[in-house]
């Protein structure tokens, strides 16, 4: 069913968070890695000048995509010319940050696993072994992102040499979460 336009993205709850066993996941040293399913292999290169900044060499792409901000979703469904609900569904994930001793869920979109296959099921909320593991983007193609000019929040913003305290942190856009859901139920 096609999202009403101007209507935000809400997030609604849980959806049977997948529940998985760390066993299942985990590398069995017995087999060799390449019984692990995450992509966990490659070690991220020395940046050849930090001055530089992002010279998009897609360390961060390759590792934990970053989280939307509200609204965003949206614009990047638009892009890719899918209805907001439909590009959930079959890109993106739920997260989720305490604040303020609130539960806040924000959306990111889904790691894929070192066979290309999605991590997690989509539209559902991550678990924590999920969260801990990286994994490529699946926007990422090689040659950058596919939704790059409406990429999230976070992506549009981080840089891999910042000091952390210069990149957004995930507190950072849960609050825009907790702003627009007060703005949008006054
Ligand atoms: S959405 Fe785009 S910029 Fe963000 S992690 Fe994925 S590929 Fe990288």
């Amino acid at each position: 069913m096609s999202q009403p336009p101007g209507r935000p993205l809400r997030i609604f709850g849980r959806e049977e968070a997948a529940t998985r066993k760390i066993a299942d996941a985990e590398p069995n040293a017995a087999q060799g890695p390449d019984t692990n399913p995450y992509w966990l292999d490659e070690e991220p290169q020395e940046h050849p000048n930090p001055e530089l900044g992002c010279i998009r060499r897609g360390i961060c792409c390759r590792s934990s995509p970053g989280w939307f901000a509200p609204g965003e979703a949206e614009a990047a469904a638009e892009q890719l010319g899918m209805a907001p609900d439909a590009f959930v569904r079959k890109f993106l994930v739920v997260d989720q940050l305490e604040v303020d001793g609130v539960a806040v869920q924000v959306f990111a979109p889904v790691k894929l696993d070192r066979f290309g296959a999605r991590a997690m099921p989509t539209g559902r909320q991550v678990d924590g072994l999920y969260r801990a593991l990286r994994g490529v983007c699946v926007f990422f193609t090689g040659d950058g992102c596919r939704i790059y000019a409406a990429r999230p929040y976070e992506c549009a913003r981080y840089v891999c040499t910042n000091a952390p305290a210069d990149n957004p942190s995930h507190e950072d856009i849960a609050r825009l979460w907790v702003q627009a859901a007060a703005a949008d139920d006054p």
